[in-house]
């Protein structure tokens, strides 16, 4: 017998008719880690929201590191709930100069057919960077 698919979100097998295909990745999720708003998983969902938002305010020399944050707040369907940020992105915005230096701390969260966030500037970058990947503005 093949091995089930598991949700690369949450884990859990994928049954039935309850998943849904990314629109940016092209990975299957089960319904709970898919946000119906731009047809993406809420991975994909977070990220575009962050360049929507924030796009303008991040200069061009910056980098922006990205990871997800566990654990979510879970409820008995799945579903995960706010105010649990659950997407962290981290922007150094003069990657270049030792620091201190402007940096700035968002965090995204998608909760149903939405998405809220938070901008707080910082000087100091994250102790632990484990899990960081590296994201570039979409074209
Ligand atoms: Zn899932
Ligand atoms: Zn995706």
């Amino acid at each position: 017998m093949p091995k089930a698919k598991v949700c690369p979100g949450c884990k859990t097998p994928l049954e039935g008719s309850a998943r849904q295909k990314c629109g940016k990745c092209k990975q299957t999720f089960c319904t709970c880690c898919y946000c119906g708003y731009y047809s993406l998983c809420r991975k994909c969902t977070a990220i575009k929201h962050f360049w929507e938002t924030y796009g303008r305010e991040i200069p061009k020399g910056a980098r922006v590191f990205f990871r997800s944050l566990e654990p979510r707040v879970i409820d008995a369907m799945g579903r995960s709930f706010p105010p649990t940020m659950e997407f962290f992105f981290f922007v150094d915005m003069e990657p270049e100069a030792n620091w201190a230096h402007s940096c700035v701390y968002s965090f995204v969260t998608v909760f149903w057919e939405k998405a809220s966030s938070y901008w707080c500037g910082s000087e100091w970058p994250p102790r632990d960077t484990t899990g960081f990947e590296e994201i570039r503005r979409p074209k």
